[in-house]
């Protein structure tokens, strides 16, 4: 169950006291309109009346999802505090029955950013798996790199969709209020699939994983390693 604790923000621009509640965890199926928010990437937001501004709020806040049995911990900070909580929480996932069994068959990640958050409740909602987007993401990195001016920096590539359908990459640039978008040639997910089934599961990580670009270079490091191996192997076999 859902713990809300009342707090205090300040809007940034005009320093009024506004009250928020606070969430330890949403869960879905139950949290309808929480889940559409954190879809909308409108959760971790707050509204001033008085300036009618927007302005973030970012909080440790688990995302559960019970039916598709996948659990995100969106940790902003990660300071030694909540390295200390999501220690825990694994510690008790491995001792604890009760909670063993109703976390059976779960997915565990680790997000850092609201935008983060977002994908991935949208990766997972729409049945994909997200260690594979990342791979894309990386593999589209180059071109998207490409079609961006070269002072601008790129903020963050995310997983969307548009209206018809199509899914695309949505590219935040630093000082750009419009974000960039590239369409996805989605036969490279099956492809993807196919050829990294082993691998991405040999490299997951234990407990709460925080799975992006950086974890996607690492498996295909470690696959275009393995490739070369069987290649000599190949080669030295038929010297032999
Ligand atoms: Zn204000």
């Amino acid at each position: 169950m859902a713990e809300i604790r009342r707090e205090k923000v300040y809007c940034p621009k005009c320093k009024k006291e506004i009250e928020i509640g606070m969430w330890d965890v949403i869960e879905s199926p139950y949290d309808k309109e929480e889940k559409e928010k954190v879809l909308k990437n409108m959760f971790f937001k707050v509204h001033c009346d008085d300036c009618d501004i927007i302005f973030p709020i970012a909080y440790r806040c688990q995302y559960n999802d019970l039916e598709n049995k996948y659990l995100i911990w969106f940790v902003p900070g990660m300071e030694p505090k909540d390295k200390k909580v999501i220690a825990e929480y694994e510690e008790r996932l491995k001792t604890d029955n009760t909670l063993r069994l109703a976390r059976g068959g779960y997915r565990y990640r680790l997000v850092r950013t609201d935008n983060e958050l977002r994908e991935k409740v949208f990766i997972f909602e729409q049945g994909f798996d997200d260690r594979i987007i990342e791979i894309m993401k990386m593999l589209y990195a180059p071109m998207i790199k490409q079609s961006v001016a070269k002072d601008r920096d790129i903020i963050g590539i995310y997983f969307d969709q548009k209206k018809d359908g199509k899914y695309r990459w949505v590219i935040l640039l630093a000082g750009m209020n419009q974000p960039l978008m590239m369409d996805i040639n989605m036969d490279m997910y099956d492809e993807m699939k196919g050829k990294l089934a082993g691998i991405i599961d040999e490299m997951l990580p234990e407990g709460f994983a925080y799975i992006n670009v950086l974890w996607a270079r690492e498996v295909m490091k470690e696959q275009v390693e393995r490739l070369e191996k069987e290649k000599q192997k190949e080669a030295q076999t038929r010297n032999a």
